[in-house]
């Protein structure tokens, strides 16, 4: 059996969390981990209670939305509001983090920071992590992890394949289909 590895599994609970976004400027998702479990969690939204950009566009003010609070922000204020320590704790981001983010992430004492995508990696958000010794590691997330429709969709497939079959394909054509088909569910191909 295949089991997801850890970075991917913190990774695509960011991912998760980004879909929660009410900026539509940017959705973000944090995921703060500790001993390898999950601390706290955030996304690009307004303060508590406050007016959504999804519901009356974004505030913007000098190309910013003036309005978010950024995800690895929320995360960490979430540790703060409920008194979890933050000390030598790793942060997953869905994009590279802003200066402002960087800054918090290196004060709360994060010592690693895993990212998907870089964004507008900024080289003093860069060598301030360098020099606060916080290690930087891009972990793009390799696929989508949950996909409650995939047997049927391989099920699916698979007639395709055989009407492609029964129309008289050649055996090389099909050959490739089936192999495509066999990547691209490798997961409940293997498990199943
Ligand atoms: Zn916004
Ligand atoms: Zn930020």
């Amino acid at each position: 059996m295949n089991r997801i590895k850890w970075d991917q599994y913190f990774m695509a609970q960011s991912h998760l969390l980004a879909l929660r976004s009410t900026c539509t400027r940017l959705t973000v998702g944090a995921t703060i981990v500790r001993d390898k479990r999950i601390i706290a969690g955030g996304y690009n939204g307004s303060v508590s209670g406050g007016t959504h950009c999804i519901d009356e566009g974004c505030y913007v003010v000098d190309n910013h939305c003036i309005r978010t609070v950024h995800a690895e922000m929320n995360a960490l204020l979430q540790c703060s509001k409920f008194g979890v320590p933050t000390e030598n704790a790793e942060i997953y981001v869905t994009h590279f983090p802003c200066l402002q983010c960087t800054k918090a992430i290196i004060q709360a004492g994060i010592k690693v920071v895993y990212y998907a995508v870089d964004y507008k990696n900024h080289p003093y958000a860069i060598e301030m992590l360098e020099n606060s010794n916080v290690k930087v590691q891009k972990v793009p997330l390799q696929e989508m992890v949950i996909d409650l429709k995939s047997k049927e969709k391989l099920e699916f497939v698979n007639e395709l394949i055989e009407k492609v079959t029964e129309s008289g394909a050649d055996d090389k054509e099909i050959k490739a289909l089936h192999e495509q088909a066999a990547t691209l569910f490798s997961n409940i191909g293997k498990n199943n």
